[in-house]
């Protein structure tokens, strides 16, 4: 029995390691395709000339040249709940639902899409503009990196890192300029705010752009919630279980990670049909969240604000710089944009 058991256990062991090995070897190395991937999918889609492709993107209300900042999101969020209710309506609501790393250029793909948030906002009378990371609009050198934390602190607290200081990701912000997620709730707009991710740089390590934020939250008694989950699916659950919840967040700002994981991962752009894949499966989740918000009990009588929009695309397998693939994003919203806010690039201070 000893004697087997010298043998047994040593090749158990390598079977185990090796199972282990083989397995994230494969896992890393199998494609994954979405299930909503539609027919030409896997054909290259990429533009030659990224530029002139912006020109002929559908649905689209300006030009790339006259893309919105995207400090643009946040003067939505404020018009919205500034706003009087509409008639027959109680109360007022907003989501922000964030594809990281998401280009325009993925636009091309809502034509044969089978689910997608994007469409259903457009087809319900919502609006679609091109916004803009970096500072400025290109081609003018951009003032701040198309990076991630930089990107969703603009949109959060309406102004540039001039002003709000994230220049990068690995810094943690000020408790000032405050985000969305605490002034609404401090002024006293709405009662409670989530902020529902799986990126562990929004709030989950000390150097984490909000965890300072999170702090501040807990000691000060505001009702804001920060949740991240290990990954999309997570998030997608954090966001639907808030939102079946008879009194659910009347602020909720959202980031899924499926097409920057896909761009770092395998290249940004078209080109890609893993990148496509991802922002198939982000177009599906967003989806499934809006038709959670339209079945609430009390739909009818809330007013909403959807908004769907990315932080910077990307070129290659990074982001960070000047070009127009990381600088031109979108916004998408159930409501006006263009008559909301003004079309005019500024800085605030
Ligand atoms: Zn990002």
């Amino acid at each position: 029995m000893k004697k087997a058991a010298k043998i047994l256990i040593p090749v158990l062991v390598v079977l185990l390691i090796g199972g282990l090995i083989g397995g994230y070897v494969w896992y890393n190395l199998t494609y994954h395709p979405s299930k909503w991937l539609a027919e030409g999918d896997d054909a290259v889609l990429a533009a030659e000339d990224y530029q002139q492709s912006l020109e002929t993107l559908p649905v689209l209300e300006n030009t790339w040249q006259e893309a919105l900042p995207q400090t643009a999101v946040y003067d939505l969020i404020k018009a919205h709940f500034a706003s009087p209710l509409p008639e027959g309506k109680t109360e007022k609501k907003a989501i922000v639902i964030g594809y990281d790393g998401c280009q325009v250029d993925t636009f091309r793909l809502l034509a044969t899409a089978k689910k997608s948030a994007i469409n259903m906002l457009l087809s319900d009378g919502g609006h679609a503009v091109f916004s803009f990371a970096g500072g400025v609009n290109f081609p003018a050198e951009n003032t701040q990196a198309t990076s991630t934390a930089p990107g969703w602190c603009s949109m959060l607290t309406g102004a540039w890192a001039d002003v709000h200081h994230i220049n990068n990701n690995g810094q943690p912000k000020e408790v000032e300029p405050k985000t969305l997620l605490l002034s609404l709730v401090e002024d006293g707009t709405v009662d409670k705010s989530a902020f529902y991710v799986s990126w562990d740089g929004h709030f989950s390590k000390k150097d984490a752009t909000y965890y300072p934020e999170k702090v501040y939250a807990r000691e000060n008694g505001v009702n804001a919630t920060y949740r991240r989950a290990l990954f999309d699916p997570g998030t997608k659950f954090n966001i639907l279980s808030d939102l079946r919840k008879k009194d659910c967040s009347d602020f909720i700002f959202s980031t899924l990670e499926y097409t920057d994981h896909a761009g770092h991962g395998s290249g940004f752009g078209l080109g890609n049909p893993k990148y496509i894949s991802a922002f198939r499966d982000a177009e599906a989740t967003g989806a499934d969240i809006i038709e959670t918000i339209t079945e609430r009990p009390t739909y009818d009588s809330e007013d909403w604000l959807i908004l769907i929009t990315t932080d910077h695309g990307g070129i290659g397998g990074s982001h960070g710089g000047p070009s127009i693939e990381e600088r031109i994003t979108f916004i998408v919203s159930n409501k006006d944009i263009l008559t909301v806010v003004n079309p005019q690039p500024e800085n605030k201070a």
